[in-house]
């Protein structure tokens, strides 16, 4: 898996992006939709221990985990790197690829409830992008990282 370094001006709508949580120890990913938009899968009731009490004033989003969730671009990164995956494998459309985000976000799919191991944030994104799960298939999914500035 290559890497690679670009502006956020490349960032497309139906892209798979994510980003670092908690020191590198595990990654928090999403589909970007579009006007600063992402649509992502959150554990049920956690909530930032910084998160100031109230919502977001630019997506009203509560700091809360709800399933899936559709946030701006600043709650979704929280303050840390921004990160894109270049997928290897025949993907769906753009449009296509926010419509299967939407429709989880909408309740008109079911993606299970979040688990840590094998029904988390990266399968949900690698679904709504390929109709796969990544799950172990990762390194043959992916075939370049790059990093936004
Ligand atoms: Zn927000």
């Amino acid at each position: 898996m290559g890497q690679k370094q670009s502006t956020r001006s490349m960032l497309k709508p139906g892209d798979h992006i994510f980003t670092n949580r908690a020191g590198d120890l595990y990654y928090h990913h999403g589909i970007y939709v579009g006007d600063d938009l992402v649509i992502h899968l959150m554990a049920a009731g956690i909530k930032k221990k910084n998160s100031k009490c109230g919502s977001c004033t630019k997506c009203g989003y509560n700091g809360r985990g709800n399933g899936v969730v559709k946030t701006c671009l600043d709650c979704f990164l929280d303050g840390k790197n921004l990160y894109i995956f270049e997928y290897g494998i025949p993907c769906k459309s753009p449009d296509e690829v926010i419509k299967i985000a939407t429709e989880f976000l909408q309740g008109e799919r079911d993606f299970g409830t979040y688990n840590f191991v094998s029904n988390n944030c990266e399968d949900f994104a690698s679904y709504c992008k390929t109709g796969q799960r990544l799950c172990s298939q990762r390194e043959s999914f992916i075939r370049v990282v790059t990093r936004l500035i």
